[in-house]
């Protein structure tokens, strides 16, 4: 798009930048709410205010779905909120939730050229105002433009990569109906990720926006054992599967048959079913225990935040590598050190000991070889007391057996194979059908898939021969 540039105000340098306010963690550790108190018009007109429109927007090449964001930062600054909106969702699916739990300070933010001193534009937290005040003020995806086609694409799988296909696709005109097993929308982003970063309310929300748009959704429908995929192909011109990768990965541990230790979604989930008001057999009480979080990603923060919110006795995460290693997002570390959780690094856990009750994790100190190798010194061991232990050692590729019978080809790590020579980008070596998300770069960010089935969306429309 044509970039209009403005003359700067240089407020940068006078006013800092002030992220929204959050509970105290008191407050916060209470409930399941979102701890952030959103900006009020004034203060996201402030801090959009203080983008210098640098003329090299570093933060939109580094935003994976490179969103326009100078252009829109410059529009909230002069009150356009709907045309803020309209402009964010040129090049994004879902804003809103992408302001919420994007690892902004390793995308957008750390991109950004006043990071270097001044304190980086907080375009997360503005990206999520524009759009939420954008909901509140009535705004709607205007469709009236759409030509209709003749074409008809199925998807399977509601997550953020299946959405954003659906997206563009109802945009150009073909039939999207889109499948998943869960009962609600939205993947991980509704079955995975808790409240207090994404509240359950914004999918619902984004729902009602993609069923007025058209998108059919077909839920509480397993692939596979529900509809036969031979049923479902041949009714589809083309087939997105934005299946994810839920595979926990397993480490053997001398004792891992006690009682008192799981894994990280059962637990997650859990919690989440039962504050959605669905049938869950496993509530694991936490209250009084004490817990112990292995692992160091998004996932692991999400259990150990989950697990204060229990009223645990303390809540340890133990990681094999250093706090500069950690996979997942800074802020979210952060988070969970306000809230009350040790860390303890350079640490990994060998043998859970008890008698049929977990008791005790014995741990092996651990460094890093020159070679980038963990090694791993179990003549250096402490043990911990412990009630509760999570595994959140991340997650593996899941293929369903039936992609072979449609010829889908995966790699020997699982990942669906795409971007094969001749083919269009993601399209899998059957030609009818692309796959993009979490089951082709292995699990990783939200924005990332969203950026993987738009990307998918304009092959599939490229295949049909779709002018848009
Ligand atoms: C606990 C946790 C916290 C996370 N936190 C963050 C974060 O803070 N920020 C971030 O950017 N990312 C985070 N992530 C990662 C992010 O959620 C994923 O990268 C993203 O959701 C992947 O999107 P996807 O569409 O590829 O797959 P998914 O979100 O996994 O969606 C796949 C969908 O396919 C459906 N499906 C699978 N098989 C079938 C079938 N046979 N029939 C019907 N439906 C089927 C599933 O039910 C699911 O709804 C987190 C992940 C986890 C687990
Ligand atoms: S989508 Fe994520 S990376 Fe891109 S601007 Fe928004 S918060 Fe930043």
């Amino acid at each position: 798009m044509m970039k209009e540039h403005r003359i700067p105000i240089f407020d940068f340098l006078t006013l800092p930048r002030i992220e929204p306010s959050k509970l105290s963690p008191e407050q916060r550790i209470q409930h399941f709410a979102s701890i952030y108190i959103q900006y009020n018009q004034q203060q996201a007109k402030a801090q959009s205010n203080r983008c210098l429109d640098c003329g090299n927007p570093y933060c939109e090449w580094k935003c994976p779905v490179h969103n326009h964001i100078p252009q829109w930062l410059h529009l909230v600054a002069e009150g356009k909120i709907l045309e803020a909106c309209e402009l964010c969702h040129q090049t994004n699916t879902l804003p809103e939730v992408c302001g919420r739990i994007c690892p902004q300070e390793k995308l957008c933010e750390g991109a950004c050229t006043l990071n270097d001193g001044l304190g980086a534009i907080t375009i997360g937290a503005i990206e999520q105002y524009i759009t939420d005040s954008a909901l509140k003020l009535g705004w709607k995806p205007d469709l009236s433009g759409v030509r209709k086609t003749t074409k008809k694409a199925s998807i399977i799988g509601a997550g953020p990569a299946g959405l954003a296909c659906a997206d563009i696709l109802i945009r150009s005109g073909v039939r999207v109906d889109v499948y998943d097993r869960y009962p609600e929308i939205g993947g991980l982003l509704t079955f995975g990720i808790p409240e207090f970063k994404l509240e359950k309310q914004i999918i619902k929300k984004r729902r009602q926006l993609f069923e007025d748009m058209g998108i059919n959704f077909h839920l509480n429908v397993d692939v596979g054992k529900t509809i036969t995929i031979k049923e479902l192909y041949g009714e589809c011109d083309a087939l997105f599967l934005g299946l994810g990768a839920d595979k926990a990965k397993g480490v053997s541990i001398k004792g891992s048959q006690l009682v008192g230790i799981y894994h990280a979604m059962p637990f997650l989930l859990s919690i989440i079913y039962k504050h959605l008001g669905l049938p869950t057999n496993d509530i694991y009480s936490l209250k009084a225990k004490r817990v112990i979080i292995l692992g160091g990603g998004d996932t692991a923060m999400d259990c150990n935040r989950t697990a204060i919110r229990q009223s645990a006795k303390y809540v340890t995460c133990v990681y094999r590598r250093m706090l500069k290693d950690m996979p997942g997002s800074t802020k979210e570390v952060k988070h969970a050190i306000e809230e009350g959780v040790e860390f303890i690094w350079n640490r990994q856990a060998i043998e859970f000991i008890g008698d049929k009750k977990l008791r005790a994790i014995k741990f092996a100190s651990t460094s890093v070889g020159t070679n980038g190798k963990l090694i791993i010194d179990e003549n250096s061991t402490e043990v911990l007391p412990a009630d509760f232990a999570i595994m959140a050692y991340g997650f593996s590729a899941n293929p369903p057996n039936w992609l072979s019978l449609l010829d889908v080809l995966t790699k020997t790590n699982g990942l669906v194979l795409t971007n094969q020579k001749n083919m269009l980008p993601l399209q899998t070596s059957n030609p009818k059908v692309f796959a993009g998300g979490d089951m082709v770069i292995g699990a990783d960010l939200v924005v990332n898939a969203i950026a993987q089935g738009r990307k998918a969306a304009q092959s599939i429309l490229d295949y049909l021969a779709i002018n848009t």
